[in-house]
């Protein structure tokens, strides 16, 4: 059989479409500090305003990130063999597993999101992840076949996954759970909640470009610049917009992030569970805006999946979310959608 080789495009393509860079600008009489690393195969970065200089050095507030996001990992990262989840995936159907706080977080709020979203949203589709080439396994060189996929759909559903207090079950053999389209939201939300343990109250947390800040001074707002290269209309500062964020959280899903082509067609890492097959629609990319950034990542998947029309819908449903839709042509022209109240966070 021939082998076609998929060119497997990962993570920033960068110039394309949309993508985010924070900016701020300090008044005199503060101070900023700029703490990056790396975690769940991405990067982070942090930014933290304070008017007298912190007792704790930038290094020591690092190393309490690092360790927080590697117990993090630890609980729920799908490519570390011996973590929490991958023990739970590779269990047997019927035996109850007991799982830590973050990993009990997570979960009740995908069932969540996933119950709001009619199943657009749903951590049972690593079987599927991982048969189109975005998971553990790696790239693929052919497209799955369509028995694969069928045998893919009969494993997947969070139905059958059951949640009791800090235990969980799968229902059927061969059920598995995958975390990636909400674990760095939670990720942001949990070093902001560090950051305000350790008496920071003026931060901005970016994971992979989801993010979430804390604005302890009203007068200095965190700014986050939105390109769009397609976009002519853009600022003196050459963004094509700026979002203004205190005390919420962004992210964003979009299928220029990670994907293939073969044979010109774009293949996205946003899986739908009821086809089976990557979600292939017009939409190119989901930004949402609410208080959680976990919330805001699973949302962002979920209308990914829902496309413009029904994602937008399912947004001006929801209290206190927002969103910014990005449709992009087949003559590559974008059209843009926003809810309701986005027009509020743009400056
Ligand atoms: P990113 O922020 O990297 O664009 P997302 O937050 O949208 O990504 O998460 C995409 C990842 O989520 C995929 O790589 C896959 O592991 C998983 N995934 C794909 N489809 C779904 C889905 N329908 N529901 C939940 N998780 C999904
Ligand atoms: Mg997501």
């Amino acid at each position: 059989m021939t082998q076609l080789f998929f060119q497997k495009k990962v993570r920033w393509i960068s110039g394309f479409l949309f993508f985010l860079i924070v900016f701020t600008s300090c008044s005199d009489h503060e101070k900023e500090s700029t703490i990056t690393g790396t975690t769940m195969g991405t990067t982070y970065s942090v930014k933290i305003r304070f008017d007298e200089s912190p007792t704790l050095s930038a290094t020591s507030i690092k190393n309490k990130i690092d360790s927080t996001l590697m117990i993090l990992n630890q609980q729920v990262s799908t490519y570390i063999p011996f973590s929490e989840i991958s023990r739970f995936n590779a269990l047997s159907a019927g035996e109850w597993f007991e799982i830590s706080h973050h990993f009990q977080a997570i979960v009740e709020q995908a069932l969540d999101v996933s119950t709001i979203s009619g199943g657009a949203f749903d951590i049972t589709v690593h079987p599927l992840v991982r048969l189109w080439g975005f998971g553990i396994d790696g790239g693929i060189w052919e497209t799955p076949s369509e028995s694969d996929i069928r045998h893919a759909m009969n494993i997947i559903g969070s139905k059958y996954l059951t949640l009791s207090g800090n235990q969980i079950k799968k229902d059927i053999p061969g059920l598995e759970l995958d975390l990636s389209a909400i674990a760095k939201g939670y990720g942001v939300d949990l070093i902001s909640q560090l950051l305000l343990d350790l008496k920071f109250n003026d931060y901005m947390v970016e994971i992979g470009g989801e993010v979430r800040c804390q604005n302890g001074n009203a007068n200095n707002s965190w700014r986050i610049g939105i390109e769009i290269p397609a976009d002519q209309q853009q600022t003196s500062e050459g963004f094509a917009g700026v979002i203004r964020l205190d005390d919420l959280a962004m992210a964003t899903s979009g299928n220029y992030r990670n994907y293939f082509i073969h044979e010109g067609h774009r293949y996205s890492h946003t899986i739908n569970p009821k086809t089976g097959k990557p979600v292939d629609h017009t939409l190119a990319s989901a930004t949402i805006i609410t208080s959680t950034c976990m919330n805001a990542d699973a949302l962002a998947t979920a209308v990914m999946v829902l496309g413009a029309i029904d994602g937008l819908e399912l947004i001006e449903s929801l209290d206190g979310v927002e969103c910014f839709l990005i449709e992009e042509n087949i003559d590559g022209s974008t059209i843009t959608h926003s809810s309701d109240g986005f027009g509020k966070f743009i400056e």
